[in-house]
């Protein structure tokens, strides 16, 4: 006798855990009597991934459906939480957010993001602090991510869009340089058009510390120095001027500054810039004169270059060679910065940043403040100004200058430098609502931690690392009580008498006002709708009427800036913030695994990552394993000057003997962010994540 058919139910959604945004769908299936459903997983085709998906696409899903989702509001009492209902919850908010401005300024109280939110929440977060906080503190964890990459493409190029080329392009080069970029673990399905480029011919230079399954792809490896970067940059540039492999009529037609770079590349010396990042100059000389003599040519940093306290100068150092060789603005050439986050490349343009307003408009530019306070019905007075970056708003919450805060999607306690100052300084907050779906190491901290809606649950508009806008569209129902980000927001602005600036029913509605806000902007969205989303599979910014049809390549005849011309700079061969000395002989860099996204918050809920990599840990060189006295898988404390942390020793050849590697993925006691250098980058306020300088010893006592 045969049973009743399985009851399916088919969800099409979105991965949320990198920046590629594979498209998948789930499916749940009943068998007759069963307690329970069992999910697959199955890729769909796509654009951007072309119908891949890696390991944490794979079982995303798991996190979404954990036990330990939040599932209503939870209110402090002593060292316990309790569950109140959500007017009570939104009345404290309002309360006490209201009484902290009254007495304190309205500065008191700032909004932390986070760079994995949909394009309609991150907007509404930017408007829920300058219009119902009327705070100018709001910054979030993409200023961790982006802001090198951002601040160095605007100002070379006039304009910030992660990829100059879309992806199909990649195949097409014919020299690849991959500078601090772990593609194969961080956004493992874009593997596959670098592994077709190296079928068709292309020559791939990798530029990491560390051996990884993206360096393993490379013709050849510099294994760089942390932090020298920039200084190799120029040695590549100083060889491309050396051997003539300069497009002239491009700098020429296309740039402006050639004079100024070319006086300070003639000062430097390549065997000192050897000498500077341990790579030789006849491997420097190698990756250059492949790169300069390839018809076409594309450059990818991502954080390896980034987050560093020269990030930003690093970067351009990079786009200079990019502009001297013309490899930029056609098919196969061009450069891209890897977002990480899987919404890093929208969450930077609609305003979460403390000096951005949406659309990539400046807050301190009077044109831009007049634009966006008409489209948000309030006089441009009315707006706060430029507020500070992430890890200063944690200076400012640790002096007391800011005493109440609202966290949403983001992790704060894990993810800045110097973790341990951080927590200090959040315990230190008169009122600290935390908005996520897990207890995570910052709701651990907070007064009133409130559910959200999981990624499967919520619809809004997520831009991918090309500069491709997707819509994903809620696919189950809320859990328990958890709701959407926007509605939130909108509970928030109205208990604190706002809310008729507030007043939207929907993702899609916040959308529409988006697309206004962004009109005429760098990141201009006007032209695309939700209809279109629908019909298109994703449509490219700038996309400024709907009848543009954007091929995603950009910069083909001119750039952005006024003039048309892309700016080079001279950059110096900056050192790291920190050195290594007597007291802490070795770098310490940090960067991700396969398995895990951010601070692990949702990927240590989906059991079948967490499985795959159950702690943190150190590797080092067997060299300097063995100097140490350290033997593979043993406790080792790493100690920096901010403080300690305790994680296993990984042996392995494929790091520098100066170096060791510590992921960022985990919290408490092995969490490495309580010993990075919170030093920031002048220009774009990075912190210097990817050095600093360190001691090991092993646990055991031998
Ligand atoms: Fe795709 Fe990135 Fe998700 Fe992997 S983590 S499935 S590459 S979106």
């Amino acid at each position: 006798m045969t049973g009743a058919a399985p009851v399916l139910k088919v969800m099409d959604t979105q991965c949320p855990f990198c920046s590629v945004q594979c498209k998948a769908v789930v499916t749940e299936r009943w068998e007759t009597g069963a307690v329970r459903p069992v999910y697959t997983v199955e890729p769909k085709l796509n654009k951007a991934s072309e119908g891949r998906l890696c390991i944490k696409g794979m079982n995303a899903y798991q996190h979404s459906l954990h036990r330990e989702r939040l599932t209503v509001p939870m209110r402090r009492e002593g060292e316990r939480f309790v569950p109140i209902s959500w007017d009570h919850a939104l009345e404290l908010i309002g309360e006490q957010f209201a009484k902290l401005q009254e007495q304190f300024g309205r500065d008191t109280v700032g909004v932390y993001g986070g760079g994995s939110l949909t394009n309609e929440s991150a907007y509404l977060l930017g408007k829920f602090a300058r219009v119902a906080l009327r705070s100018k503190y709001i910054d979030y964890n993409g200023r961790f991510c982006m802001s090198a990459a951002a601040s160095a493409g605007n100002k070379t190029f006039g304009i910030d869009r992660g990829l100059t080329n879309p992806l199909s392009d990649i195949p097409l080069a014919k020299c690849i340089i991959l500078a601090g970029t772990n593609i194969a673990e961080c956004q493992p399905t874009l593997m596959p058009y670098f592994t077709r480029a190296k079928e068709n011919g292309a020559f791939i230079i990798a530029i990491d510390p560390r051996e990884t399954g993206t360096t393993r792809i490379a013709d050849l490896h510099l294994k760089v120095k942390p932090g020298m970067d920039a200084a190799l940059a120029n040695g590549l540039q100083k060889v491309l001027l050396e051997e003539g492999l300069l497009d002239e009529a491009f700098v020429q037609d296309r740039t402006r500054g050639f004079a100024e770079l070319k006086a300070h590349l003639d000062t430097l010396d390549l065997e000192e810039i050897a000498q500077l990042t341990g790579v030789s100059a006849a491997n420097i000389r190698k990756a250059a004169i492949a790169y300069g003599k390839s018809s076409t040519a594309m450059v990818f940093t991502a954080r390896g270059v980034e987050q560093q306290t020269d990030g930003y100068m690093a970067v351009r150092s990079f786009l200079n060679m990019v502009l001297m060789t013309g490899q930029i603005g056609k098919p196969g050439s061009g450069y891209g910065a890897v977002t990480g986050q899987g919404n890093g490349q929208g969450g930077r343009e609609h305003g979460q940043k403390a000096d951005q307003l949406p659309g990539y408009r400046l807050i301190e530019n009077p044109v831009d403040r007049a634009y966006i306070a008409k489209v948000w019905g309030i006089e441009p007075e009315e707006l706060p100004g430029k507020g500070v970056s992430a890890y200063e708003m944690m200076e400012k919450v640790h002096a007391q200058e800011i005493r109440g805060m609202l966290v949403m999607g983001s992790n704060p306690v894990v993810s800045n430098p110097n973790a341990n100052f951080v927590e200090e300084g959040l315990r230190k907050l008169d009122f600290l609502v935390v908005a996520d779906m897990f207890m995570s190491e910052t709701a651990r901290l907070a007064d009133l931690v409130i559910p959200v809606t999981s990624y499967m649950e919520n619809t809004g508009t997520l831009t991918n690392l090309e500069g491709r806008v997707l819509l994903r569209e809620a696919s189950r129902p809320a859990l328990g009580e958890s709701r959407d980000d926007w509605r939130i927001l909108c509970d928030i602005a109205s208990r604190l008498g706002r809310g008729q600036y507030f007043e939207f029913d929907g993702a899609e509605a916040i959308f529409e006002e988006l697309r206004v806000a962004s009109q005429g902007g760098i990141a201009d969205y006007y032209g695309i709708t939700y209809e279109r989303l629908r019909s298109e599979e994703g449509v490219y910014w700038p996309c400024p009427s709907q009848g543009v049809a954007n091929t995603g390549r950009m910069f083909e005849q001119r750039f952005a800036h006024a003039d048309g011309k892309a700016e080079l700079v001279p950059v110096d061969n900056h050192m790291p913030a920190e050195l290594t000395d007597e007291a802490y002989p070795l770098y310490l860099t940090t960067g991700r695994v396969l398995s895990q996204y951010l601070t692990g918050v949702q990927t240590r809920r989906s059991h079948s990552l967490a499985a795959r990599d159950v702690e943190s840990f150190v590797e080092l060189h067997p060299k300097t394993a063995k100097a140490y006295r350290i033997s593979d898988g043993e406790l080792v404390r790493i100690t920096s000057r901010r403080g300690s942390i305790v994680v296993r020793g990984k042996v392995k050849t494929d790091i520098r003997q100066d170096t060791v590697f510590v992921p960022m993925h985990w919290g408490d006691s092995q969490c490495v962010n309580k010993i990075t250098n919170q030093a920031l980058d002048p220009t774009c306020r990075m912190p210097g994540f990817k050095v600093c300088a360190v001691a090991i010893e092993p646990l055991t006592i031998k």
